[in-house]
C-alpha cells in the first residue's frame, strides 16, 4: 500500500470511529424544550415539546413539600412559596410563567406516559436529608405505581438521595450524579450509571471521558448551549448532552452523519 493509500485508509477508519461516537450522543432538554411558543422551565408543554421534536430524553426538577407531596419545579421557590417548608394547598395554587399551574410529580409522569421521550428526572438537593430520602421511595412508588420504572433516569446532586436512588430503585435504573466531585471509578463503585456533570468540570478533567469508558459507566453533559462545545462533547464521545437547544444540538448530529 502506498503512503498516499494508507493515509486515506487512515481518515476512513477515523470518520467510521467519529461516525460511531457521533451517533451514540443522545439529546436531552434541558427543564423539557420550554424555548418554545407557549412554553415555560419544566412546564407539562415543554415536556410535550420536548417530545415532539423526537428528544431522547427530557430532564425537569422535583421538590418534595413539608406535606409530603412532590412537585416540579426548578429553583427552591416559586412566586415567593419555598416548596419544601410550605403545605401542598399553597403550592399547587402557583402558576408558572406561561400561565400553566405548577404541576404536580403525578401531573407531569401522567403527561410523560402518553409520550416516548425519557423522563429525566432530578431530586433537588433538600436541607433535611430525611425529607429527601423520604422523597426517593415517594418517587420510585409512584413511578411503580404508574408502570413507568422503564421510562426513568434519575440524576441529583446530591450524595445521599444518589445512594438512596440507587439502593431503592429496581435493577437496571440509571441513577446519575450531577455534583462534579467524584471520579468515574468512585461512582462505578457506588453503583451509579454515571456522571451527569457541566461542561467546566468536563473541561477541566478531560480524563473523565476516557476514565468513565474503563470504568463502564456513562457521560452526559450539562448546559451545553454553543455548538462549539456541542462538537467538542460529541468528539469525545460524551453519551448524552444536557441542552437548553435541542434543535440546535440534533441539527449538528444529523449533519454529522
Ligand atoms: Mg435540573
Amino acid at each position: 500500500m502506498t503512503m498516499k493509500l494508507k493515509i486515506m485508509a487512515a481518515a476512513a477508519c477515523f470518520a467510521v470511529a467519529a461516525f460511531a461516537t457521533m451517533a451514540q450522543t443522545r439529546v436531552v432538554a434541558h427543564r423539557g424544550y420550554w424555548d418554545a411558543p407557549g412554553a415555560s422551565q419544566n412546564s407539562i408543554r415543554s415536556l410535550i415539546k420536548a417530545d415532539s421534536i423526537g428528544c431522547w430524553g427530557s430532564e425537569f426538577d422535583v421538590w418534595m413539600s413539608v406535606d409530603g407531596s412532590l412537585f416540579v419545579n426548578h429553583d427552591a421557590t416559586i412566586n415567593g412559596v419555598e416548596i419544601q417548608s410550605s403545605r401542598a394547598r399553597d403550592i399547587k395554587q402557583q402558576r408558572l410563567s406561561n400561565g400553566e399551574f405548577i404541576p404536580t410529580l403525578k401531573q407531569y409522569l401522567q403527561a410523560g406516559s402518553k409520550l416516548k421521550t425519557q423522563l429525566v428526572l432530578e431530586l433537588k438537593e433538600h436541607r433535611d436529608v430525611h425529607h429527601e430520602a423520604k422523597a426517593v421511595r415517594k418517587i420510585l412508588k409512584m413511578v411503580r405505581k404508574m408502570g413507568l420504572e422503564s421510562r426513568m433516569t434519575y440524576i441529583t446532586f446530591s450524595l445521599p438521595a444518589l445512594i438512596e436512588f440507587i439502593k431503592w430503585a429496581p435493577a437496571g435504573t440509571e441513577v446519575y450524579y450531577l455534583d462534579g466531585d467524584l471520579s468515574p471509578a468512585k461512582l462505578k463503585h457506588l453503583g451509579a450509571a454515571g456522571l451527569d456533570y457541566s461542561l467546566r468540570t468536563m473541561k477541566q478533567h478531560f480524563a473523565w471521558f476516557e476514565d468513565a469508558k474503563r470504568a463502564g459507566v456513562k457521560v452526559n453533559v450539562w448546559t451545553v448551549n454553543d455548538e462549539a462545545d456541542m462538537q467538542w462533547c460529541i468528539e469525545n464521545g460524551a453519551d448524552f448532552i444536557t441542552t437548553n437547544a435541542p434543535e440546535r444540538l440534533q441539527h449538528l448530529l444529523d449533519n454529522s452523519k
